[in-house]
């Protein structure tokens, strides 16, 4: 992937409502950035906010956090929100452990809920 520094997007379940209101509510930020995001978050994020530079792997469960675990492995995606769904059962865990593990060995910035995002959003100036 060419220029510009890289943020990955990925909502699970029902928080791909908050995650496509929190993208509007950034726009103008996240105008300043590419973004990559799992397959149904992407295209939540671009209804939201059709301006904005997304794009969308595959979907989560068939490997889409997977890609953006290999984004992150290879130096490519700088930053990481990740809005995981603690009202469901545990589908997804094993992919959340993935991803927060990467995060952690690569030390990127990595937002796992609303509050720290807004938060990661004003500190990086997206
Ligand atoms: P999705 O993938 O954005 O394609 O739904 C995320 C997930 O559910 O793991």
């Amino acid at each position: 992937m060419a220029g510009g520094k890289c943020l990955a997007l990925i909502a699970h379940d029902q928080k791909k409502d908050d995650m496509a209101e929190f993208a509007r509510r950034h726009k103008e930020a996240l105008k300043n950035w590419r973004i990559v995001a799992t397959g149904t978050t992407g295209g939540r994020v671009l209804e939201a906010a059709p301006e904005l530079d997304v794009t969308r792997l595959k979907s989560g469960p068939l490997g889409g956090d997977q890609q953006i675990g290999a984004l992150i492995a290879t130096g490519e995606a700088d930053a990481l929100i990740f809005f995981v769904d603690p009202l469901t059962p545990m589908p997804h865990d094993v992919d959340v452990k993935a991803l927060m593990r990467l995060a952690i060995v690569y030390d990127i910035p990595m937002a796992l809920n609303e509050a720290t995002a807004d938060r990661l959003i004003a500190d990086l100036h997206l």
